[in-house]
């Protein structure tokens, strides 16, 4: 999966659990958002594949229509 930097828009690299942009120095972690209600989907993993869950109703989220935000990723 491609996943572009929000800040520069720059494609940035899996890297062990995170996403790093390289030109921005900066690791970000993903989040899949709910296309109805914008809360975070819980994700089921399954077989090897990755189904997405709304818990406010939505049920399964086909990927084309989740949306996806990056934010900074914590170490922590
Ligand atoms: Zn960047
Ligand atoms: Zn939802």
């Amino acid at each position: 999966m491609d996943a572009f930097c929000p800040a520069c828009g720059q494609p940035m690299s899996w890297v062990s659990g995170h996403f790093h942009c390289d030109a921005c120095h900066t690791d970000y972690q993903q989040t899949a958002l709910c296309p109805d209600c914008q809360q975070p989907l819980q994700e089921l993993k399954a077989c090897g594949a990755v189904d997405y869950f709304c818990q406010n109703g939505h049920g399964m989220i086909s990927k084309k229509w989740i949306t996806f935000t990056y934010s900074p990723y914590s170490q922590e």
